[in-house]
């Protein structure tokens, strides 16, 4: 990684996101219980948080929730009323979530539900339908997610996909990485589905060369 990246990154988290107790917390919690650091992050959380609010989210969904990092950011985009909720898999990473939320002060409003996301966007018949989609769990999966999230939206659900550069290995066909596969046919999906306008922005940072999906359902 370039060493500017995770500067400029720095100097940006320095003037305008300030420090902040529960996001640390929730970062150092992550770390003692050995969940892996591959949360979002901070300019990218706040990044997540201000889209949310610019599309007036009362209702969010993520995938992905891994020790609720980016949960939380999201969480604090919500109103009064607002509600979250965030699919996770592995029940150990969403204990760790339940503590780190408890402590940013936000688990009133979000709804951890674990198991394979598949399975509980296939069961969900409450919550929807969602006003913003964050997207950021098993690349293999993401087309599908991305239909989800066009069924369980309306007109004007705001859609994000994370991790969709992969230092350039989404120009890849051959790699035999099936997050590199399920990338490549995310961006085939997308190109081919009428009920979404999409783009994608290369980013860089310190979470290396990377990017991010952002699409509107029509
Ligand atoms: N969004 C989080 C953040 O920025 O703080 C990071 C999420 S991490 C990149 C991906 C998470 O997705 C992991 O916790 C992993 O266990 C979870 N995951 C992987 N496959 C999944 C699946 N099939 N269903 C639900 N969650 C899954």
């Amino acid at each position: 990684m370039s060493e500017g990246w995770k500067a400029v990154d720095d100097y940006i988290a320095g003037k305008l996101l300030g420090d902040d107790a529960a996001l640390a917390a929730a970062l150092a919690n992550n770390k003692v219980q050995s969940l892996p650091p591959i949360d979002v992050s901070a300019t990218q959380g706040k990044m997540l948080s201000l889209l949310a609010q610019v599309a007036g989210a009362r209702r969010i969904l993520e995938v992905g929730t891994l020790g609720g990092y980016s949960t939380i950011w999201l969480a604090r985009a919500l109103p009064e009323d607002g509600a979250l909720v965030t699919l996770e898999i592995e029940s150990e990473h969403a204990r760790v979530a339940r503590e780190n939320l408890e402590r940013a002060g936000v688990s009133a409003k979000v709804d951890i539900r674990v198991g394979p996301a598949r399975d509980s966007l296939a069961a969900m018949t409450d919550a929807a339908p969602f006003d913003f989609v964050f997207i950021d769990a098993d690349k293999q999966n993401n087309a599908h997610y991305v239909a989800e999230a066009i069924r369980l939206g309306r007109s004007g659900t705001v859609v994000v996909v994370d991790n969709v550069v992969r230092e350039g290995g989404v120009l890849d066909a051959d790699s035999g990485d099936p997050r590199i596969d399920g990338t490549r046919a995310l961006f085939d999906m997308l190109s081919a589905e009428p009920r979404l306008d999409a783009t994608a922005v290369q980013t860089v940072g310190a979470k290396k060369w990377d990017g991010f999906v952002l699409a509107r359902v029509r």
